[in-house]
């Protein structure tokens, strides 16, 4: 599994074929700040190919700029992100920065260069609260411009790649569509494609579903577990509590810029240790 007859690792493949449970990124000693206020106060964090990482909190907590450090988007103040060796082949279009052979790491205590953050940027791709589509764009010319603009991918091979991955999530149809025509769990299942086609080795998702309508929500997270049971590796900040106890292999409870506590979701929802962790879990479940 996970190459093709002419040797070159299956793309379509989670992680383009690299062992599940071997590190993919580890965090160490993360702290951010913005002005006084201290976002991030030394979070540790290792997440394994494969497996899906859910963060949860209270509102303000760090969910957002810990997922955002993770490919780059926030740079952190200081602390320590290693990503293990790029699955892809050097050379492969989605991965063409370095980062193919060696680990990398990024050590925010001393400078970073842009060069470093873009190679982390690589490896992941985000899907947000908003889905972020562009309007005047149709379902398929959304999906396909990372690829080839960015990435450089050719055109037809980006084009079939994104129909594969709409028909998918059930969007075959939509390919042809404006965001607009299209409902709002629609939207964001074209937002969770569209981070597809990057055919990254990290998934981050920021609260996927708090901008849906409560009968949207559940197409779109049926989506994620379909991702997560194929062995795609996820980060998921979310406030979907059912959606954590089910899906996530680990559940990470922030408050205040610390890890609270963590868990397999089996133990910390049903025996929090932490006296913080059961008040959050008892006002929302
Ligand atoms: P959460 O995702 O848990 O709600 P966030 O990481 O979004 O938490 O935010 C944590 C804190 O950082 C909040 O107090 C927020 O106002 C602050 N914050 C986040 N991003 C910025 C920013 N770009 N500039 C200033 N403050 C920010």
């Amino acid at each position: 599994a996970g190459t093709e007859p002419n040797g070159t690792p299956d793309v379509l493949e989670p992680g383009g074929g690299a062992r599940p449970g071997t590190p993919l990124l580890t965090v160490r000693g993360l702290h951010k700040s913005f002005g006084d206020n201290s976002v991030l106060r030394g979070i540790d964090l290792d997440v394994r190919r494969g497996s899906v990482t859910a963060l949860i909190g209270p509102s303000g907590s760090g969910k957002t700029t810990l997922l955002r450090s993770l490919n780059g988007l926030s740079i952190p103040d200081a602390g320590r992100i290693t990503a293990a060796p790029s699955a892809h082949p050097s050379g492969d279009p989605g991965t063409k920065t370095e980062g193919g052979d060696a680990p990398l790491t990024l050590d925010f205590s001393r400078k970073t260069t842009k060069r470093q953050r873009f190679a982390l940027r690589d490896r992941s791709a985000m899907v947000f609260q908003q889905h972020n589509l562009f309007p005047h764009r149709t379902v398929l010319q959304n999906v396909i411009e990372g690829p080839v603009q960015v990435q450089r991918v050719a055109r037809a091979d980006a084009v079939e790649r994104a129909t594969e991955l709409l028909e998918r999530v059930g969007l075959g149809e939509k390919r042809d569509a404006y965001p607009h025509e299209l409902s709002g769990g629609q939207q964001q299942r074209v937002g969770i494609v569209r981070a597809l086609a990057l055919r990254p080795e990290l998934l981050l998702f920021d609260e996927p579903t708090s901008a849906l309508d409560p009968e949207l929500v559940g197409e779109v997270l049926t989506v994620m577990k379909e991702l997560a049971d194929e062995g795609w590796t996820m980060v998921v900040v979310t406030h979907e509590l059912q959606f954590a106890r089910a899906v996530a292999d680990e559940v990470l409870f922030l408050d205040g810029g610390h890890v609270v506590e963590r868990g397999a979701p089996r133990q910390l929802f049903r025996e929090p240790r932490e006296e913080r962790t059961r008040q959050f879990l008892h006002r929302l479940l």
